[in-house]
C-alpha cells in the first residue's frame, strides 16, 4: 500500500498527477510491468516517487540507502536524480522483484548507480556500520515489524543534516484505528510513536502516498 496517495478522489488526484507529474519513459514501462502483478499496491505512487527525486536534487544527495526495493520504482527515481558518481545501496529479499527493477533501470541507463543487496536488509545494514555517517539519505520500505530496527540502524548510517523517508507510516488509516491490533500496524504505531518523542531528529508526518514521513537528522 498504496500505489496512489490517501484520502484524494479519483477527479482530483487524476488532476494532480495530470499537471504535476514529469514522467520519463522508464518511469512509465516499469509503472506498466509492475500493475498486473501481485503487490502491485507496493509500488510507490508515481507523484511519491518524483517527491523523492526532487528530495535528492534538494539535498545533493550523492550517497543514499533503501530498504525495501521490490520492483525497484523508487530505486529508479532516486537514481535518475543522482548525481553520475552518486550510489543507492538497494537492498531487498527478493531476487524475482529485483530482477524487473534490474531491467528497468538498465533501460534507463542508471543501474551503474544502484548497488543491489540481495539478503535480509538487518544483515546488509549491520555490515555497512564502518559506513556510519557518511550517507545523505535512507528510504524504509519493508516488512513493518522490523521498522524500528531498520529505523535506528538507518539513523545510524546518515550523516547530520542527512534525511531518512520512513513509507506506509499512516498505512492505509489503521494506525488510527485501535481496533487494529495486528503486528505490523501494531510496529508502525510504535515506530511514529517514537519518532515523534525522538529529540535526534526533526520530524514531518505528510499524507503522501501511504503516509511518509521525513526524517531529518540533527
Ligand atoms: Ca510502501
Amino acid at each position: 500500500m498504496s500505489s496512489r496517495s490517501l484520502g484524494l478522489s479519483q477527479e482530483v488526484y487524476s488532476y494532480l498527477l495530470q499537471n504535476s507529474l514529469r514522467d520519463t519513459k522508464a518511469c512509465r514501462d516499469l509503472r506498466e510491468a509492475t500493475e498486473t502483478m501481485d503487490y502491485a499496491d507496493m509500488q510507490v505512487s508515481p507523484e511519491q516517487g518524483q517527491f523523492m527525486a526532487l528530495l535528492v536534487s534538494l539535498l545533493d544527495v550523492k550517497k543514499a540507502i533503501e530498504v525495501g526495493t521490490f520492483t525497484g520504482y523508487s530505486a529508479l527515481c532516486v537514481a535518475q536524480a543522482l548525481p553520475e558518481d552518486g550510489v543507492l545501496i538497494a537492498c531487498d529479499i527478493s531476487e524475482e522483484w529485483t530482477s524487473i527493477g534490474k531491467q528497468h533501470w538498465e533501460a534507463a541507463g542508471v543501474a551503474h548507480k544502484i548497488d543491489l543487496r540481495i539478503g535480509p536488509a538487518l544483515d546488509t545494514l549491520e555490515a555497512l556500520q564502518a559506513q556510519a555517517g557518511s550517507f545523505d539519505l535512507g528510504f524504509i520500505d519493508a516488512d513493518k515489524v522490523n521498522y524500528r530496527q531498520y529505523y535506528e540502524r538507518i539513523l545510524g548510517l546518515l550523516r547530520s543534516g542527512g534525511l531518512l523517508l520512513i513509507d506506509n507510516v499512516l498505512w492505509g488509516g489503521s494506525v488510527a484505528d485501535e481496533r487494529d491490533q495486528e503486528d505490523s500496524t501494531r510496529a508502525i504505531r510504535a515506530l511514529n510513536a517514537h519518532i515523534h518523542a525522538d529529540q535526534r531528529v526533526d520530524i514531518s508526518m505528510l499524507p503522501v502516498g501511504d503516509g511518509l514521513t521525513l526524517v531529518r537528522k540533527r
